[in-house]
């Protein structure tokens, strides 16, 4: 099988298996527990919260353990709103993951006003139409997220909250396909939440944090047993937070590599692609994850190429996992202004540290052999 849907999900380290696995067998211990038995998964967590803040460039008691992406998003809009619950707008973006904007949807039947802001044709907000649609004593939220799990576009997410700052505004980053891919240091920026999901860089499903910056506000929504020094009821996923640790730990070391070896091979096979007759990659040509290539190809189309790319044994979607089997067009190629159509000929090549050339190569040449199967001519 030649895996391609890293950003749908990723295989799990062995770093991060054999660090959890201790504390499926051995020690199994509630953390909060006082005896002795519970010290090691206590410290275990620690090292774990330790590990995450280095990936994210973040002091350790910013980081709050939850069950994944959606969590942590739900947690910090829902946060942001109880705090200023004197102001009813949120600002969000139409190519936001379903995460931030059904949260935001159900505010907005709660009676919030909700601007989703456009993007250009590269995918990408632009900041002096963001900066319009703040409202200084109004907005309770800005959610911007910083890479798109579509497209790998990047967004001004800085720029955004050094901005959302000025105006005294609450600001949330979902930063979940950007963690371990792009270099992120949260304690250079003004952003005062961010989501990520363990899943997304070789960790296991259902593990996830939130940052929240030690000098903004924060409101839980779990309530309980007040583990997470009171942000995040409920006894911690001891032997998923340890693999979150080490898979942390795994993607700084090979961050490098995330940038360079991994950019390389996308290029390559972009360059590929590029040789073959109407094929384009869609998004930004520099404001974008070096792991992800959302490519059409004219006249192809995408449901049928994903299945014979699937019957050659190479794993791609056409973007968000929950969109796959749906007829719709991607609504983020949809804000990107590409017509029905061709949102319908998009398919989603996401790569990663484990991708080799030689799987590279094999699936250029399965979608070239797709491409000549199901190419329709247009009249
Ligand atoms: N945000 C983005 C950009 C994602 O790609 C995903 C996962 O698909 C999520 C949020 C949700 O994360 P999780 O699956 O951990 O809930």
């Amino acid at each position: 099988m030649i895996y391609l849907d890293n950003n749908a999900t990723t295989p799990i380290a062995a770093e991060a298996v054999e660090a959890m696995l201790p504390f499926l067998t051995e020690c199994w211990a509630n953390p909060s527990s006082g005896y002795r038995f519970a010290k090691r998964a206590k410290e275990a967590v620690a090292l774990a919260r330790v590990q995450v803040a280095g990936l994210l460039g973040c002091e350790v008691e910013e980081v709050i353990f939850t069950s994944g992406g959606t969590e942590s998003s739900n947690a910090a809009i829902r946060s942001a709103v109880a705090l200023n619950p004197e102001r009813r707008h949120i600002v969000t973006c139409a190519t936001e993951h379903e995460a931030t904007l059904a949260p935001c949807e159900a505010l907005e039947a709660a009676g919030y006003e909700v601007t989703r802001l456009g993007v250009d044709a590269g995918g990408r907000i632009d900041l002096a139409e963001y900066e319009a649609a703040l409202r200084p004593g109004q907005t309770a939220l800005v959610s911007l997220m910083l890479a798109n799990n579509e497209t790998g576009v990047l967004q001004p997410v800085a720029e955004a909250a050094e901005i959302a700052h000025r105006m005294g505004i609450l600001f949330h980053s979902d930063i979940v396909q950007a963690v371990g891919k792009a270099r992120i240091a949260l304690r250079e920026t003004r952003i005062h939440y961010a989501s990520l999901s363990g899943h997304k860089f070789h960790a296991p499903k259902g593990v996830g944090a939130l940052y929240v910056n030690r000098n903004a506000g924060f409101r839980p929504f779990m309530l309980g047993g007040g583990q997470e020094a009171g942000r995040r009821s409920g006894t911690e996923n001891v032997p998923h937070i340890v693999a979150l640790g080490a898979a942390a730990e795994a993607a700084r070391l090979h961050l490098e590599e995330a940038g360079g070896a991994v950019r390389e091979l996308r290029d390559s096979f972009e360059a590929g692609l590029r040789s073959l007759d109407g094929a384009h990659v869609n998004g930004h040509p520099e404001h974008r994850l070096a792991n992800t290539s959302n490519c059409r190809f004219d006249g192809v189309d995408a449901q049928g190429m994903i299945i014979l790319l699937d019957n050659a044994g190479v794993c791609v979607s056409t973007g968000s996992a929950c969109h796959t089997g749906s007829l719709k067009p991607s609504p983020v190629l949809t804000a990107m202004a590409l017509p029905a159509r061709a949102a319908r000929e998009s398919v989603r090549f996401s790569f990663s540290r484990y991708t080799t050339r030689a799987e590279v190569d094999a699936a250029l040449e399965a979608v070239a052999s797709g491409i000549r199967k199901l190419r329709v001519t247009r009249k």
